[in-house]
C-alpha cells in the first residue's frame, strides 16, 4: 500500500510544481488513509483519491481597481471550486499579499474533509486575491471587492458554490462583495456567509471558529477528566479567530497570555481579560492598527518584533498548558513544537488553517499531547456558515443560544467522529488520523454513489 501511496504523492508534486502548502496537505491525508486503503480497495479501484487531489474546477481572473490616486491597479482572483459530492463548494474568501494556486489549492483540499466532519450539506472550495487590504482605505476595499465580484458572481450561486471569509475579508468585505452580487445577479440570495445581522446573516458567525476552537479543546481535556478552568494558554494571531478564541477561553476560566500579528506578538503575564479584548477587538477591527499598540496601552506586557531569520518564534516559548495557533499556515515550525513540549504544553487545538509543519506535527504526535488538527478543531466556522444558510433558505433567524448550542453539540460530533474513526482504524487518540479517515469516508461513499464525473 506504501508504495501506493508514495506514487500518488509523487504524482501530486510533479503534477502541482511549486505548490509546496498543497504537497504538504495531500501528503499529510494519503499518509493517515493506509488502514482505510487496506480494508476498502473499492476506493482505489475507484480512483477516488487520485480525483479527490484534483480540483473540479479552478477559476483565475484578472481583477483591476483604481485606487485613491486614480492609478490603476491589478490583482489576481482565485476560486478553486474542489469537490461538490456532498454539496454545493464552501469555504472561505482570503485576500493576503502571500495568495498564489498553491495555498487555496491547499486550503480547497482541507476544506473538502473539514466540511464533511461537520455532518453538514457541504462541498469544498476556496478562494482569493493577492490584494493586501492593509493600508487601503475603506473606498479602495470597495472598489477592488467590487472587481472581484464583478467576476466571481457568475460562478457562484446558492446551490452551486457558497463563499465566506478569511484572512483579511471580515464582515466589511463580505458586505460590498454582497451588494455588488445582488446589483449584478438581481437577487437577495444566500451566495455568502459571514453575512451583516440586517441582510441575511447570522448570530455567532463571526465568534464561530474561535469558540468552536475552544469548544474542541474542552472535549479533548474531558477525554482526561480535565477542564480548561485555571489553565494558562498561548494564542497566536490578532484577528476574527484569535479574537473570539481569547473571548471563549477567558469565560471559561482560562488565562491567555498572547497575542499577536505578522510584526509581532505581546505577552501579557497578567492575562488578556474581558477589557483588554474589548481594546485588542477596537484596535484591530476599527482602528486596523498593530498589536504593538497593546504594550503601550497596558504596562504588563510586553511586545517583541517578528525575527523571520530565526529559526523559532518566542511566542511558543513561554510557559503555558495550551496552545492555540489562531493566525496562518506554518506558524509552527520543528523548534516551536519542541518549545511547547519543553513548557508544558499537554494540548494544542489549531484555530488556523495548518498552523504546525509536518515535522512540528510529528512532535506532537511522538510526545502523545491532545493535538487537534485545524480539519477538525476550527470547523466551528464552517458549520455555523452551513447554519447561516439553513436561516437564510427558511428566511428565519435562530437567537444566539440556539446557534451556539448548536455550535458546541457540532464541535462535540466532530470531536467523537475522530475519536471513533482514529480507533477504528488502529490509531487510538491521534485526531489527525481521526479527523482525515473520517471528513475521507463521507465524501469517497458519497463519489461512489455518484459515479464517474
Ligand atoms: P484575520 O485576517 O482576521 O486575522 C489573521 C491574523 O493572523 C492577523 O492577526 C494577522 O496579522 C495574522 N497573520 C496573517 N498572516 C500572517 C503571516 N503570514 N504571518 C504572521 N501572522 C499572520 O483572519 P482569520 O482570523 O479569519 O484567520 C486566521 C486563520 O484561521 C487562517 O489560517 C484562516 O484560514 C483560519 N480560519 C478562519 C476561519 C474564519 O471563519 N475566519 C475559519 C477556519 C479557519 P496581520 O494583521 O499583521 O496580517
Amino acid at each position: 500500500m506504501q508504495d501506493y501511496q508514495n506514487g500518488l504523492i509523487a504524482e501530486v508534486k510533479a503534477k502541482n510544481p511549486s505548490e509546496p502548502e498543497f504537497h504538504q496537505a495531500v501528503t499529510e491525508v494519503i499518509d493517515s488513509l493506509t488502514g482505510v486503503l487496506e480494508k476498502h480497495p473499492e476506493y482505489r479501484s475507484a480512483k477516488i483519491l487520485e480525483r479527490m487531489v484534483e480540483p473540479e474546477r479552478v477559476l483565475m481572473f484578472r481583477v483591476p481597481w483604481m485606487d485613491d490616486r486614480n492609478d490603476i491597479q491589478v490583482n489576481r482572483g482565485f476560486r478553486i471550486e474542489m469537490n461538490s459530492a456532498i454539496g454545493p463548494y464552501k469555504g472561505g474568501l482570503r485576500f493576503h499579499a502571500s495568495v498564489n494556486l498553491g495555498i487555496l489549492k491547499f486550503l480547497a483540499f482541507e476544506q473538502v474533509f473539514k466540511n464533511s466532519l461537520t455532518t453538514l450539506p457541504m462541498g469544498g472550495g476556496k478562494g482569493g486575491s493577492d490584494f493586501n487590504p492593509k493600508g487601503k482605505s475603506d473606498a479602495e476595499v470597495m472598489r477592488f471587492c467590487q472587481s472581484f465580484m464583478s467576476e466571481l458572481f457568475r460562478h457562484i450561486g446558492p446551490n452551486t458554490d457558497v463563499p465566506a471569509g478569511d484572512i483579511g475579508v471580515g464582515g466589511r468585505e463580505i458586505g460590498y462583495m454582497f451588494g455588488q452580487y445582488k446589483r449584478l445577479a438581481n437577487e437577495f440570495a444566500g451566495v455568502l456567509t459571514g453575512k451583516g445581522l440586517n441582510w441575511g446573516g447570522s448570530l455567532i458567525r463571526p465568534e464561530a471558529t474561535g469558540f468552536g476552537a475552544v469548544y474542541f479543546a474542552r472535549e479533548m481535556l474531558a477525554t482526561k477528566n480535565d477542564t480548561l478552568d485555571g489553565k494558562t494558554c498561548l494564542v497566536s494571531g490578532s484577528g476574527n479567530v484569535a479574537q473570539y478564541a481569547v473571548q471563549k477561553l477567558t469565560e471559561l476560566g482560562a488565562k491567555v497570555v498572547t497575542m499577536s500579528d505578522s510584526s509581532g506578538y505581546i505577552y501579557d503575564a497578567d492575562g488578556i481579560d474581558a477589557e483588554k479584548l474589548e481594546f485588542v477587538m477596537d484596535l484591530k477591527n476599527k482602528q486596523r492598527g498593530r498589536i504593538s499598540e497593546y504594550a503601550k496601552k497596558f504596562s504588563s506586557a510586553v511586545y517583541t518584533d517578528a525575527d523571520a531569520s530565526s529559526d523559532h518564534n518566542p511566542l511558543w516559548s513561554h510557559d503555558a498548558n495550551c496552545a492555540f495557533p489562531c493566525a496562518t499556515q506554518n506558524e509552527i515550525n520543528e523548534n516551536d513544537a519542541k518549545n511547547l513540549m519543553k513548557t508544558g504544553v499537554i494540548l494544542v487545538s489549531e484555530g488556523a488553517n495548518m498552523p504546525t509543519t509536518a515535522p512540528g506535527v510529528e512532535v506532537f504526535l511522538a510526545a502523545k499531547i491532545l493535538y487537534g488538527p485545524g480539519k477538525a478543531a476550527n470547523a466551528g466556522g464552517v458549520a455555523v456558515s452551513g447554519l447561516e444558510m439553513a436561516q437564510n433558505s427558511m428566511r428565519y433567524n435562530w437567537q444566539a443560544e440556539e446557534v451556539d448550542s448548536r455550535l458546541q453539540i457540532i464541535m462535540s460530533d466532530i470531536h467523537g467522529a475522530c475519536m471513533e474513526a482514529g480507533e477504528r482504524f488502529g490509531t487510538p487518540g491521534n485526531y489527525v488520523n481521526g479527523a482525515n479517515i473520517a471528513g475521507f469516508l463521507k465524501v469517497a461513499d458519497s463519489m461512489i454513489d455518484q459515479g464517474l464525473v
